[in-house]
């Protein structure tokens, strides 16, 4: 692909639309049917071996998930979409917030989450898109809602009686260290509570430089939008924290399959 149709594919899929990644998939083939079959597909938490053979590994003891401080992990149910106990993330309820020694990988025991894959540069889960880039609120210049920084109050399992119900995370001396992160996460979070300008997938992007994987650009038409940009691994984070729902995280994809390289 030559530099330019390169760009103007990053451009296309980046800054305009409305058609979301499945209208944009049936748009002139431009992903074709694996981004179809990507859409319907699992995150899997960081350090996931390849599908076919996680469904093999994945042994449903849950020991990612008890070690995880943020609680995104979740087994399939008897409902799921693949085999009852499976491990997997739903970013829309809790991204994966990229713990620095990625304790979940480190408990695998069955190489479901392979351990030559415990650093950030090894960590691949997906890649961000905003699907539905008309809704954005960066885009549209609406305020933040309160409704939508409460919301997050609910994905948050540690916080007390009070705390959930006056959304309000305080850090006590006592709390043990999962509290104390998810805390510090709403902390974070509060300050983008009624912000003219949301830049909350950009600021709240937990990638050591977010910049390297999301920034706020100049918008065609006017006002702003994320752009996605190379390091974006897919932890689903911005998904679960946009005030509008317009990020989607497509699982397995990487950055040269959506957007082309460079
Ligand atoms: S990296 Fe951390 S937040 Fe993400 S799934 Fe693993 S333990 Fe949970
Ligand atoms: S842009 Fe950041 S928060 Fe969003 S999926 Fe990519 S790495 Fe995660
Ligand atoms: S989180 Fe990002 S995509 Fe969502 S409304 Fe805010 S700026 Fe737009």
């Amino acid at each position: 692909m030559s530099a330019q149709t390169s760009k103007k594919r990053r451009e296309f899929i980046q800054q305009m639309t409305g058609l979301g990644v499945l209208g944009l998939a049936a748009a002139g083939g431009i992903f074709g049917a694996p981004y179809l079959k990507a859409e319907g597909a699992r995150l899997r938490p960081p350090g996931a071996v390849p599908e076919e053979e996680f469904l093999g590994l994945c042994i449903k003891c849950g020991q990612c998930l008890q070690v995880c401080p943020y609680d995104s992990i979740k087994l399939e149910d008897v409902d799921g979409r693949a085999s009852v106990g499976m491990a997997y993330i739903e970013p829309r309820e809790r991204g994966c917030y990229l713990c620095e020694a990625f304790p979940c990988i480190l408990a695998c025991p069955s190489g479901a989450l392979d351990h030559e894959h415990d650093s950030i540069e090894f960590v691949h889960m997906g890649i961000a898109v905003v699907h539905d880039p008309q809704g954005c609120l960066a885009k549209i210049g609406k305020p933040v809602p309160d409704g939508a920084i409460d919301r997050i109050y609910d994905h948050t399992k540690v916080l007390s009686p009070e705390e959930h119900r006056n959304h309000k995370a305080v850090i006590r001396a006592d709390d043990p260290e999962k509290t104390v992160l998810q805390k510090k996460l709403l902390q974070k979070l509060e300050k983008h509570r009624g912000e003219q300008s949301c830049t909350i997938c950009a600021d709240m992007c937990p990638y050591p430089d977010p910049s390297k994987a999301i920034g706020m650009v100049d918008a065609k038409g006017g006002g702003l939008l994320p752009e996605i940009r190379e390091a974006c691994n897919g932890c689903g984070a911005c998904v679960e924290l946009c005030p509008a729902d317009v990020i989607k995280v497509i699982p397995r994809k990487s950055y040269a399959d959506l957007y082309g390289k460079g």
